[in-house]
């Protein structure tokens, strides 16, 4: 591993200082960073951590819930507040790693994770996003994992966490700080598609700080639920995931959210899917209808065209959970 230094500075001024200087990299948990920084795919000439800052609450806000960036991915999982209200998301961190990854790695930490590409994590090979203009490995190699929505010929990684499905789904808000200043941004606006620039995951500026995330209050804390379909259910990363949320009233879906993870660069909204389930009745039929509608649009690679099936099924499925029909 290539040397380093270590900062861990105990003012969010001083963080923000020190990630304007070029080389920096943020570390809190280091549950994916430490791995990048070992295998050379990442080489940070000094690490800010910032881990002294006080962004581990998370606080009832007038209209919603206030989580701290720095909050654990497993004291978010467990806490009442996040289960009464938003129990999709404690399913999601749940879902999302191990008991001892879910105790070192943060919110935001989970946000910035990198893909898993196995072409991204090989120095050796060829990988746009690591090396930019050196090529896409997975294009023409071992493409089981990748996407099938929003892809480009530059990269067709996917993001792969689970956490970020969920606050896709529950309209979340990222709250960003600058040396000029806070900014507020939509969370399906956080992260990128590859395009032209698959070096860059999401929109946070170099010099910014993630400080935490809002989830507005919702009437889909009875109707939720996060199913991930993996290779080994002893943690794995999805193939397909869908974060499911209806306001189900005498039957008739009044609202909805819908979001897959393991098929895109991002958290994959499906707006049009959740417009095709408002006012029809919460039945298996109906779902099946909004799964198709979710899948327009979907391409698949040599390897993946298996999740051209498995994507609407596994909609379908957790809608019907969530509804209560399974
Ligand atoms: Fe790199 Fe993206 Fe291609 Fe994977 S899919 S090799 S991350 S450019």
């Amino acid at each position: 591993m290539k040397q380093f230094q270590y900062v861990r500075p105990s003012s969010q001024q001083n963080v923000l200082a020190a990630i304007a200087q070029p080389g920096t990299k943020i570390i809190a948990g280091g549950s994916n960073l430490v791995d990048l920084m070992k295998h050379g795919v990442m080489t940070p000439d000094k690490l800010v951590d910032i881990n002294r800052l006080p962004l581990r609450n998370i606080s009832d806000i007038k209209g919603g819930l206030h989580i701290g960036a720095l909050a654990l991915n497993s004291q978010v999982a467990e806490d009442k507040l996040v289960k009464s209200m938003f129990p999709l998301l404690s399913q999601a961190l749940n879902a999302g790693a191990s008991a001892q990854l879910r105790n070192m790695a943060t919110v935001g930490g989970n946000m910035m994770q990198r893909t898993r590409c196995p072409y991204f994590y090989d120095v050796a090979m060829p990988c746009n996003k690591r090396s930019p203009g050196t090529g896409c490995g997975a294009l023409e190699g071992f493409n089981r994992m990748h996407a099938i929505f929003g892809f480009s010929d530059k990269c067709i990684a996917v993001h792969p966490s689970d956490m970020a499905v969920a606050m896709a789904a529950l309209d979340a808000t990222v709250l960003i700080q600058g040396r000029k200043g806070a900014r507020r941004l939509k969370f399906t606006d956080f992260h990128r598609l590859p395009g032209n620039t698959p070096e860059l995951d999401n929109n946070l500026a170099k010099d910014e700080l993630i400080t935490g995330v809002e989830i507005p209050v919702n009437n889909f804390a009875n109707h939720s639920y996060y199913l991930k379909v993996r290779d080994r259910a002893s943690y794995a990363f999805a193939l397909v995931s869908v974060a499911a949320a209806m306001d189900i009233q005498n039957g008739i879906i009044k609202d909805a959210r819908l979001a897959m993870g393991g098929v895109a660069h991002k958290p994959w909204r499906l707006t049009a899917a959740e417009q095709a389930l408002r006012g029809k009745p919460a039945t298996a039929a109906t779902f099946e209808q909004a799964a198709q509608v979710a899948m327009q649009g979907a391409k698949s690679f040599k390897d993946n065209a298996f999740k051209l099936k498995m994507a609407p099924a596994t909609i379908t499925e957790a809608l019907k959970h969530a509804a209560g029909l399974v």
